[in-house]
């Protein structure tokens, strides 16, 4: 190849340290495992494994029959978005108009923009680690520096008020909240909210609140705007349907906020997807505007993956060299793995150096597909989805304790 062509293909500085989400990857290896015919019970990528609830299907099909299938405009149709803003008015104690909602393709937009929309060269946004993987590209994608505070086992997978109070500086140019965590379930208190708004108080960062897993907790759930309203004014909060409505591939998500920051979320949108689908938004609006009761069936998924988290936790106890702290939210435990590392492991004696040696070596020996927790921000630790059936839990515990076993 010519130079000339060679540098047609430079890509762009912006993306100089990006790498491909780990999450999203790992389910295209576990894809191509299984397509070659081998039997991978994957505690992988982290999307529930339950039907779209039916009248959210038979909501698409109609809009579909309708030919509500043109565009509609930038951030959502109106109806959806004032749905929206009563829905997170109630949630949150704190009025939204519609005009301060956008719908996204996905959760994992809304934060893109987000940051796309506020973040310059040199700004830092803080991130508590382990961290769910796309936040640390996004940020960097939008020219900022992902700035990363370390909260494991010690303090619950929580970041503290020190340790945020440590990580501030002039240059914080945004904070970034997920209670239920993904990756370790983590769920915080109204007390730990707290704390944390005493040290942000006097800083003038912008709050991203991710709360994609507030329909899956397991006790007490506070919101951080229902504990610290007085943020409403520089608060984002993201959700979306995609994990409490099992609508992933739907892709569903929104966020709110002040005017000025949704205004200039919805000017990228109307350059880059204009919109979700017009059936996605069709689809979800009975969720929403409260003609449909769906309590009964996100029940039924709560209870399901309690009862999944409980035997997971149990069965990774039994595991020598593996520690688990019990999440209260979400669908994913992050068990500490690092008595596995550096000694040989089950008959083959296989050593593994890290947290992804191990994980590499439980899909190849054990035919089981986890996420290293170095992809979270903290090695040492792996992360398991159980949004999968029990008997795929138990079978999926026995070859883990199997291949590292003596
Ligand atoms: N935030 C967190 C913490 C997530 O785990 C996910 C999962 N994909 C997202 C955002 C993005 O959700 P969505 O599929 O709606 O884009
Ligand atoms: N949020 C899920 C996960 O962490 C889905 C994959 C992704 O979008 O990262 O596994």
């Amino acid at each position: 190849m010519s130079d000339i062509h060679a540098s047609a293909l430079r890509i762009s500085r912006r993306l100089a340290q990006l790498s491909p989400s780990a999450t999203v990857g790992l389910g295209g290896k576990i894809a191509a495992l299984r397509a070659r015919g081998v039997d991978v019970i994957s505690f992988g990528q982290g999307e529930p494994d339950f039907a779209t609830p039916a009248v959210l299907k038979a909501a698409g099909i109609a809009a579909i029959e309708k030919n509500l299938t043109k565009y509609t405009p930038v951030g959502g149709p109106a109806d959806l978005r004032a749905a929206i803003a009563r829905q997170v008015s109630a949630a949150t104690g704190v009025e939204y108009g519609a005009a301060q909602i956008s719908v996204t393709t996905g959760a994992k937009e809304a934060l893109f923009l987000a940051f796309m929309a506020t973040c310059d060269d040199g700004d830092e946004v803080i991130i508590p680690a382990p961290y769910w993987v796309s936040y640390v590209d996004q940020v960097r994608m939008a020219g900022a520096t992902p700035v990363i505070v370390t909260a494991g086992p010690e303090v619950g997978f929580k970041v503290t008020a020190a340790r945020l109070a440590g990580a501030l500086s002039p240059r914080t140019r945004a904070v970034v909240l997920n209670s239920p965590s993904n990756p370790t379930g983590a769920v915080y208190s109204a007390a730990e909210w707290r704390a944390l708004a005493g040290v942000l108080h006097d800083s003038a960062a912008l709050i991203v609140t991710d709360e994609i897993y507030d329909a899956i907790v397991y006790s007490e759930y506070a919101r951080w705007l229902r504990v610290a309203p007085e943020f409403a004014g520089r608060t984002l909060v993201v959700n979306g349907a995609s994990k409490a409505y099992a609508m992933t591939g739907w892709r569903m998500g929104y966020v709110a906020g002040p005017l000025p920051v949704i205004e200039a979320i919805k000017a990228i949108q109307s350059h880059s997807t204009t919109h979700t689908a017009s059936i996605t938004q069709a689809a979800v609006l009975p969720a929403y505007d409260g003609s449909a009761d769906l309590s009964g069936e996100v029940a039924m998924m709560v209870a399901a993956f309690r009862e999944r988290r409980d035997v997971i936790v149990e069965l990774l106890r039994e595991v020598p060299g593996v520690e688990v702290q019990v999440p209260d939210g979400a669908f994913y435990v992050f068990p500490k793995v690092r008595g596995l590392l550096g000694r040989p492991l089950g008959t083959s004696g296989t050593v593994c150096a890290t947290d992804d040696d191990l994980a590499a070596f439980l899909l190849d020996a054990a035919h089981i597909g986890v996420v290293p927790g170095s992809a979270f921000g903290m090695p040492g630790f792996l992360r398991l989805s159980y949004a999968t059936s029990l008997d795929q839990i138990r079978e999926g515990m026995r070859r883990f304790a199997a291949a590292v076993g003596s």
